[in-house]
């Protein structure tokens, strides 16, 4: 019997009871487990994780589809069948755990999170109720709370939940800002409140548009305040549209501030902007789901000055921290706001005469019912690196985007968007030598604008790196590199660098 035996002597038990089940069968599933796991292990952690393999293997759908037959059969596969399926699915899959996956805000695989995750789907739980999730509630709880204590909030005060992304919380605050001042749309709905205005920036996460289209607010009336040249808030043009609405005759309830946009990873001014929602008494939330990890840093945790003035704060640990997806909490200052925005007291779930104390139950404050339990591997990494090892994951990432930024600053053939990134992502115009020299020229942004979607291809059929490229108001395409890999050092900025100009020294556009 194996030392980590808990798992199987669980099944052993079910296994003596189910008289369908025989032995041989367990060994069987047993067998193909042990194997599988091997070829995750080996192929899909390690194998394709090293420096030397390639990030993406790019193929058109027609290939993907005749590579993995993805049809669903009626005659089941054999074992060994069933193994080369996980080999080609994870074969086109893109690998995001590679050093050189740094397209998104999420990247790298982390060993403990990993096994974190794998516990939790292992034991298959659905944190609704402690009767279902003991361990899993309370251990929400404990993280939760610790992750206010560090955004700066009282010790004992507020409430917070684990998200199924950053959009979701995003949403949460949406929702519970209209509660708070207005309880009575929970039963009556948008019809019993006046014409509810919120206010975010024009650089802000797209999904608070989206949240205040789905809970009925409407996107025209999330008004998008202007940015400054590095991407943060302008607040007075903010305080002018505060005005204009409550002159339009609407009712301005919310700010949404960003720690950490997500394109130019800049961070609105907290404080003042805090300052306005007192003046005009609203809901002041700070969407941290990118710029939250910095908090865990005494270094960059400046970044942030103010979060504690907020009355929520969403935070995404899959994002800087590096979590596996998905893990996204949204954190508030104040009590019972969520239960008793969204609690549904479902008779068959959440009984009121359970023979323990069911505030434990604390399901019903979600709008989820069943619910994955993505506390566990952030909760198992904490503990494995302590806050200790994020403080120096985050001061990594932190100095490698530096160390890139100054690195491509002076180097030929780069051009820099802004001069003074504040957080991990370092935007920048790859300009190949057909265009250099050529700033004054008319048509100089229209050339340079096709430049990155030429690279990408490059780079994406070589799969020797993943950067992303986007236009932004009167920006042509730029490239968005973002750092939360801290297996990466300067020798990997400057592979980046070199890629680029390895890759697009002959484009000509
Ligand atoms: C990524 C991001 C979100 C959305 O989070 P998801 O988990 O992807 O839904 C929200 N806000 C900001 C600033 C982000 O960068």
């Amino acid at each position: 019997m194996p030392a980590d035996s808990t798992l199987i002597v669980a099944g052993e038990e079910r296994l003596e009871k189910n008289q369908f089940q025989s032995l041989a069968e367990r060994s069987k599933h047993e067998d193909f487990l042990r194997r599988a796991v091997d070829l995750l292990v080996e192929r899909v952690v390690f194998g394709r994780s090293s420096r030397t393999s390639k990030v993406v293997e790019w193929a058109v759908p027609e290939e993907i589809k005749s590579a993995i037959d993805l049809t669903p059969r009626d005659s089941p596969l054999s074992h060994d069948e069933l193994l080369k399926v996980i080999a080609d699915v994870a074969r086109y899959s893109v690998n995001t755990g590679h050093p050189y996956f740094v397209n998104q805000l999420f990247s790298s695989v982390d060993p403990y999170g990993l096994i974190g995750q794998w516990l939790t789907d292992a034991l298959n739980p659905s944190v609704y109720t402690y009767e279902v999730a003991p361990v899993f509630t309370l251990m929400e709880e404990e993280v939760l709370r610790e992750m206010r204590s560090i955004v700066g909030w009282p010790e004992g005060a507020g409430d917070g939940i684990f998200c199924p992304g950053g959009s979701i919380a995003n949403g949460y605050a949406i929702s519970c800002a209209r509660h708070y001042f207005y309880p009575d749309t929970k039963s009556k709905g948008v019809y019993a409140v006046p014409k509810l205005v919120l206010f975010t920036s024009e650089l802000a996460h797209y999904s608070t548009k989206k949240l205040a289209t789905f809970m009925g607010i409407g996107s025209d009336n999330c008004v998008m305040v202007n940015c400054d040249e590095r991407g943060k808030m302008d607040i007075e043009d903010l305080e002018l549209k505060i005005n204009e609405a409550i002159e339009s005759g609407a009712t301005p309830f919310l700010v949404t501030a960003t720690a950490g946009t997500t394109v130019f990873g800049a961070f609105d001014p907290l404080v003042a902007i805090s300052g306005l929602c007192k003046k005009y008494n609203l809901w002041f939330h700070v969407d941290a789901a990118w710029g939250g990890g910095a908090l865990m840093s005494r270094k960059h945790r400046h970044l942030l000055a103010g979060i504690e003035l907020a009355d929520s704060v969403t935070w995404n640990p899959h994002k800087l921290l590096a979590a596996p997806q998905q893990c996204s909490t949204f954190l508030m200052r104040h009590k019972n706001v969520l239960k008793d925005g969204h609690s549904c007291e479902a008779k068959y779930l959440f009984q009121k005469d359970k023979f323990y104390d069911t505030s434990y139950d604390t399901g019903d404050k979600h709008i989820q019912c069943g619910r994955r339990a993505d506390v566990l591997k952030f909760w198992f990494m904490w503990k494995a690196k302590g806050s200790e090892g994020f403080e120096m994951h985050i001061d990594k990432l932190f100095d490698n985007a530096k160390y890139f930024f100054d690195h491509i600053r002076q180097r030929e053939g780069f051009e820099l968007v802004i001069d003074k990134p504040e957080c991990t992502n370092v935007l920048f115009w790859y300009v190949p030598p057909c265009l250099r020299g050529r700033e004054n020229e008319p048509d100089y942004k229209e050339r340079l604008h096709k430049v990155a979607p030429k690279l990408k291809e490059r780079m994406i059929k070589e799969g020797s790196m993943m950067v992303t490229y986007q236009p932004q108001g009167n920006l042509v395409n730029f490239f968005r590199i973002v750092f939360q890999s801290s297996a990466l050092d300067h020798k990997d900025m400057v592979y980046f660098a070199n890629e680029f100009e390895r890759l697009g020294k002959d484009i000509v556009v």
